[in-house]
């Protein structure tokens, strides 16, 4: 292995997944729902296998989906990007953000970006040649059965001194993954007015934009003033449609910059998804409430897992958007050591969990080892079952 890959072995969603699987355990440790996505979609996908659709798309993706990206982008935004130079279709988010790192970073260059972070974060940023600077959130404090939502915040003069002359780029998830944070519009004036002042290009993956609850807004970073010329916003279909396996995703950004990032992914997939891609533009043009509908939805799924877990005397952190909550397993595993529970969990009580100490570096690891992600993107009998054997751990 490459020295620039040394450290990053098995992602942490294929050893749980794989564990779930040995043991038969109820997986709420990747992120990925367990009832399908909607008809309007499953049904073009369906429909385009056996046509012309089979053979290599467009290089940009078809215009269809691009359009179908624009007009989303325009509507839930107001911010509009020309179809055929401002948006690029990839291979999922993941490789949006990879070819993003491999187009535009140079040997050294450095990444601003909050962690807990994404896993592939780091990995992409590392073959690209480039270094991590990692501005810790920090957990609420109070994660008492009792407390309400509290959100977690970054320090401003962490962020401002991560910030150095190398840095070339600034990675912002909002809503973020692990944490189900939604950063406000204040944190956003901070990133803002700090990209515009440094000139940092932006990158906001904004895969759970549509998962957002309790009346939360998801504000994208790219519609501040100043943004748009910087930022290059990546999202997904996974996510919003319940196809996390289908592997579409896209990039919106300024010509220069969304060029940049297709040179890199013309010799990354070239091209990908050739009959999934007008199945994801049919869903980008459900009407606004059907969206509405997939966070309400969530919301209520998010709320079963979360009484659940209060119920069983686990003290969680709510999470207001994504798929996930986090859960301080301290009172329930005495070295209070996340990974270590999340092992020894499926032989427990036989569920798998991700410690969210995987998402952090070294150097701020000691604030998410007492921590546990749930996911909760499950069919309600599942969640039922999950919370009725993690009760059995008090
Ligand atoms: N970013 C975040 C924050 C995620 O949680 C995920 C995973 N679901 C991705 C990117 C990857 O998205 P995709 O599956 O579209 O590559
Ligand atoms: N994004 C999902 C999660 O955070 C899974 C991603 C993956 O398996 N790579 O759980």
């Amino acid at each position: 292995l490459a020295s620039r890959l040394r450290g990053f072995g098995t992602t942490v969603f294929a050893e749980m997944s794989a564990l779930a699987v040995a043991t038969g355990s109820i997986n709420l440790g990747q992120g990925f729902p367990d009832y399908p996505g909607p008809p309007e979609v499953l049904d073009v996908a369906r429909a385009a296998i056996g046509t012309g659709a089979d053979q290599y798309p467009p290089g940009p993706g078809i215009p269809e989906l691009r359009a179908a990206v624009a007009e989303h982008r325009q509507r839930f935004t107001g911010q509009a990007y020309d179809p055929d130079t401002e948006v690029l279709v990839t291979a999922g988010a993941t490789e949006a953000l990879a070819a993003a790192m491999l187009a535009l970073l140079e040997p050294g260059d450095e990444v601003v970006l909050f962690e807990p972070i994404y896993d592939s974060y780091s990995a992409s940023v590392a073959m690209a040649g480039g270094v991590v600077r990692p501005v810790p959130l920090h957990p609420p404090a109070a994660s008492s059965p009792t407390s309400p939502a509290a959100p977690w915040t970054f320090d401003e003069a962490e962020l401002r001194a991560a910030v150095t002359p190398r840095t070339r780029l600034l990675l912002v998830n909002s809503p973020h993954n692990p944490t189900g944070t939604v950063l406000t519009d204040d944190e956003l004036a901070v990133l803002a007015e700090l990209a515009t002042t440094r000139d940092l290009t932006v990158i906001t993956d904004e895969v759970y934009e549509h998962l957002v609850f309790d009346g939360a807004r998801h504000r994208s970073l790219a519609t501040l003033p100043g943004m748009r010329e910087r930022t290059l916003v990546v999202s997904s279909a996974g996510k919003t449609f319940n196809v996390t396996g289908w592997k579409i995703g896209w990039v919106c950004g300024p010509a220069p910059l969304v060029t940049a990032v297709r040179t890199a992914k013309q010799f990354l997939t070239y091209v990908n998804g050739g009959p999934l891609q007008p199945a994801v533009a049919a869903g980008l043009g459900l009407p606004d409430a059907w969206f509405a509908g997939i966070a309400r939805d969530l919301q209520r799924r998010r709320d079963v897992l979360v009484s659940g877990l209060r119920d069983a005397g686990l003290p969680v952190i709510a999470p207001r958007a994504t798929y996930f909550a986090t859960v301080d397993v301290r009172g329930v595993q005495p070295d209070g050591d996340g990974l270590a529970f999340c092992r020894a969990l499926p032989e427990r009580v036989g569920v798998v969990a991700v410690p969210t100490v995987v998402f952090y570096t070294p150097e701020h690891a000691a604030l998410g080892r007492h921590l546990v992600r749930f996911a909760f993107c499950k069919s309600d009998a599942v969640l039922g079952e999950a919370v009725e054997r993690l009760r059995r751990l008090g």
